[in-house]
């Protein structure tokens, strides 16, 4: 579903070059959930940015569905940001509107007609299990349920993929738990797929079919969990 190839992105900046992300490759499958761990400063951002067409690589290549990113543009590139959904650590949220308003946004972007808007809105916010909170606004909610609403907006455009920026890097353990049990519900229930970063290895642990390690730019280490666990 996702393929990344020697994919490489190096920052310049007064004078000096930073190398983010060094030649990775990376294959995630469809319907799997592939956790890229590593500490801060790993590449982990860089590369999930890139994925999310937000970053453009030096070099190499990435492919999502079948689609080369890298070769789109116009109508066709807005088209695959939309087969791409993505969650952050900080929610994002729009303060001035309220939980349904947040999850309309990405409809009206997209030209979803008002009258459909409502009805998809309800549909999202059962999915995550808002359906109470349509009307609240985001500073009435805990940290978990604004995580809820970030999913259901990322997932407005009925996405294949789900990217996660350290989703849960900013709740408390339960917290956490709840939100990655939804994630793995979601992708059990819509065959979607997941790629998350994190340095947590716990989180890992908890959801991801297979893994990738990341240090200094660099995958040292990739393959299903198990396996993975297995290596000393
Ligand atoms: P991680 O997500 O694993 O913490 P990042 O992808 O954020 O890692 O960062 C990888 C490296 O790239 C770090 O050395 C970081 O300082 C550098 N970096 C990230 N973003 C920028 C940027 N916009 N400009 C310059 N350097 C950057
Ligand atoms: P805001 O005032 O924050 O912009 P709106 O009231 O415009 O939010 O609602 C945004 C979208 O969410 C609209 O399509 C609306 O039909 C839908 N919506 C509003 N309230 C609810 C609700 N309680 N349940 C489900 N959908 C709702």
């Amino acid at each position: 579903m996702i393929q990344i190839e020697k994919v490489s992105k190096v920052y310049r900046s007064r004078g000096r070059e930073v190398t983010a992300v060094d030649g990775v490759d990376l294959t995630v499958r469809e319907g799997e959930v592939f956790g890229v761990l590593g500490r801060s400063g790993a590449g982990k951002s860089t590369l999930l940015r890139c994925v999310n067409l937000l970053e453009r690589p030096d070099s190499g290549r990435i492919a999502v569905d079948g689609r080369d990113l890298l070769s789109l543009d116009g109508r066709e590139l807005r088209r695959a940001r939309q087969g791409i959904g993505m969650i952050h650590q900080h929610f994002g949220l729009l303060s001035g509107r309220t939980v349904a308003g947040n999850v309309a946004f990405p409809l009206e972007v997209m030209g979803v007609p008002r009258s459909e808007r409502a009805a998809r809105v309800a549909e999202l916010l059962e999915l995550v299990g808002l359906d109470e909170h349509a009307a609240a606004y985001p500073a009435q909610l805990s940290g978990g349920q604004k995580q809820r609403v970030g999913i259901a907006r990322a997932l407005a455009g009925r996405p294949k993929v789900l990217l996660s920026d350290e989703a849960t890097s900013a709740l408390d353990p339960e917290t956490t738990a709840s939100i990655l049990e939804l994630l793995r519900d979601l992708n059990r229930r819509l065959g979607l797929t997941v790629l998350l970063i994190t340095h947590e290895m716990e989180v890992v642990k908890r959801i991801c079919d297979s893994a990738a390690i990341m240090r200094a730019g660099r995958v040292v280490e990739s393959g299903p969990l198990r396996e993975l666990l297995l290596r000393p």
